[in-house]
């Protein structure tokens, strides 16, 4: 949520700036700005919307700055307009900030300050931060931006540049930030996708970290002053891996990446019989497993509940990380908290995770490095590369196999056995799910009924359900058209009043004990008029019969089958949207790796 970009170096810095804002437009995209420091002066342009329009504007300007800082916005205080687009700047144009995060003691500062005599002109909490700067500034950059964010409360990633001095200076507190570093030049950014182009070599900074870039390099140190020798960390994948490779769109792109990104998920992790994790706990002494997360990982850690539950046996609770640490969770020593977060960075998960101390933690990241995937005690990383579509596919898919492995893992090591026939069939997934991605043009023409839709229901039952969460969440947020998920048996307690013969209910049936159950169901929308669409891997006169539209789904044994359920539900959204004429990789409000709480 909302992109960071420094540049201190020899060459010039607008487009390096620029650049790094593109590959971040998917962190936020309502406003955009740049600050360079130019003879002495610092040289600003901000515009509303997107970063193109920013773009244009710098077209027309020659800029000639070594030193900058940029910054994409999803505003979290006040409008998405011109005036209140980052870089903020202090009284006299002195100092200029760019922030993520929220400055939750604002309102405070913000009397303060204007006591003093500061005149702040945006509505935002980050424009405090550049006041507090000239507040403290008596000749030392970061001594001052030292100074400025002790009085902070909530969480912050900075830079920060000024008319006095040809410095860079960085800080975080609870949002993300690294350093890239390169021959002569040194990057800030708040992912690595920005700065990839230019160097694989980054230094993630910690919380309460601050870090100064000069022309002779830079120095780490923590708020309380000491100076801090972080590792230089090299970033494996490459840039093509951020480039939309001939799709439309990153979310078409990482729907057909899918197969890959499972085979990356598994590669290795199943081997001579054992399934190998990098887990530092007796699983033996587990006596509990709560799982926490937020939006679409929240519905993969639904699917990891059954698949713990009914694999290893463990009890298994699942909540809401937003929830989680303002209830008063009972957590035990001998409980396992495993946390999902696609970015490592989601800012309620992250909370969660610091909340709790007493017991084994692990984590299921897709980013390495992440601040989560470095606080927790265990971890599996996800490799399925960088997810740039706002809306999560690949990674959704990933952290399910994942969970899988990790059930498989468990079970091995409580019962000393493997269960052989369901690792051995989940390694056959990635085929079933390219034979599904196979289907995309047949999707792709039932989709174009569900363009004009108003609402729709999502039915599934047992480990289904959450697909059916997940398949709802997807289509509201690429193509804005209301839907719910909701398990096939309750529809009858409340959402069957919504039936009528507008309304599309997509059913997800599979084989297995709860087939005619979920067989009456549909009785019970036909009956009403509603319009059926069936993903199933059963060929069944009934289904026919009651469905305007049948997908047929490969067969596979009923943990597995979250994994190629899904797939078309994330086509039918896609395609959806785009009938619709919507930006899906840029969906209005939402922006990826939520680090704000
Ligand atoms: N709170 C700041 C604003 O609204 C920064 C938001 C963000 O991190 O995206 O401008």
């Amino acid at each position: 949520m909302c992109g960071i970009v420094g540049y201190l170096g020899k060459k010039s810095a607008t487009p390096i700036l620029l650049s790094g804002l593109k590959r971040l437009e998917y962190r936020g995209y309502d406003s955009a700005g740049i600050c360079v420091l130019e003879n002495g002066a610092l040289r600003t342009f901000k515009k509303e919307g997107p970063i193109q329009m920013l773009a244009t504007e710098l077209e027309k300007q020659s800029l000639d700055s070594q030193i900058g800082i940029a910054h994409t916005r999803w505003a979290t205080h006040g409008r998405p307009n011109e005036i209140n687009a980052h870089p903020h700047y202090d009284c006299h144009h002195n100092i200029a900030v760019v922030h993520n995060g929220i400055v939750e003691n604002f309102e405070g500062l913000k009397i303060l300050l204007e006591k003093e005599g500061h005149k702040i002109v945006s509505e935002t909490d980050s424009e405090i931060i550049s006041h507090l700067i000239e507040k403290f500034y008596k000749g030392n950059l970061e001594q001052a931006v030292l100074e400025a964010v002790r009085l902070l409360e909530g969480t912050f990633g900075l830079a920060v540049i000024s008319t006095s001095e040809n410095k860079l200076v960085a800080a975080r507190r609870g949002s993300p930030l690294i350093l890239g570093i390169g021959p002569d030049e040194v990057f800030i950014a708040s992912d690595a996708s920005a700065i990839i182009e230019y160097t694989n070599q980054v230094i993630y900074l910690e919380d309460n970290e601050i870090a100064t870039i000069s022309e002779s390099g830079y120095k780490i140190e923590s708020l309380d002053g000491h100076s801090i020798n972080n590792q230089i960390t090299e970033i494996k994948w490459t840039i093509e891996e951020i480039e939309k490779s001939g799709f439309e769109h990153f979310m078409l792109k990482e729907i057909f990446e899918q197969p890959k990104a499972i085979a990356n998920a598994l590669r290795g992790r199943i081997k001579d019989d054992k399934i190998k994790l990098s887990v530092n706990f007796d699983s033996k002494k587990i006596d509990k497993i709560i799982i926490t997360a937020c939006g679409t990982s929240w519905h993969s850690a639904l699917i990891g509940k059954y698949l713990l539950e009914k694999i290893v046996g463990i009890p298994t609770e699942v909540d809401y990380a937003s929830e989680f640490r303002y209830r008063s969770p009972i957590v035990r020593e001998n409980n396992l908290l495993v946390v999902i977060s696609q970015s490592g960075e989601t800012a309620d998960t992250l909370a969660a995770l610091r909340e709790i101390k007493n017991c084994e933690t692990l984590g299921i990241i897709n980013s390495v490095g992440s601040t989560i995937s470095r606080e927790v005690k265990s971890g599996i990383y996800l490799h399925a590369g960088p997810e740039i579509g706002v809306a999560s596919t690949k990674a959704f898919t990933s952290q399910v196999a994942s969970l899988v492995l990790l059930a498989l893992y468990l079970k091995e090591q409580i019962s000393g056995q493997l269960d052989k026939d369901l690792s051995v069939e989940l390694l056959t997934i990635p085929e079933k799910i390219q034979s599904i991605l196979d289907q995309a043009e047949t999707i792709k023409e039932i989709s174009q009924n569900l363009v004009n839709a108003k609402n729709l229901l999502y039915l599934g039952r047992g480990i289904n359900f959450p697909v059916a969460l997940e398949g709802a969440l997807k289509l509201k947020e690429v193509s804005y058209i209301h839907a719910e998920g909701y398990p096939a048996a309750e529809m009858k307690h409340g959402p069957i009043a919504l039936i009528d013969k507008n309304m599309f209910v997509i059913f997800i049936v599979n084989h297995g004990p709860i087939f005619e159950k979920i067989i009456s169901n549909m009785q019970e929308v036909q009956a009403r008029g509603g319009r059926i669409i069936t993903i199933t891997d059963t060929k069944d006169a009934t289904i026919e019969k009651l469905s305007e539209f049948v997908i047929t789904v490969p067969s596979v044994s009923e943990e597995l089958s979250p994994l190629v359920n899904i797939v078309s539900l994330q086509l039918i959204s896609y395609y959806v949207a785009s009938a619709n004429g919507i930006n899906v990789d840029k969906p209005r409000n939402l922006a990826k790796s939520v680090t704000v709480e």
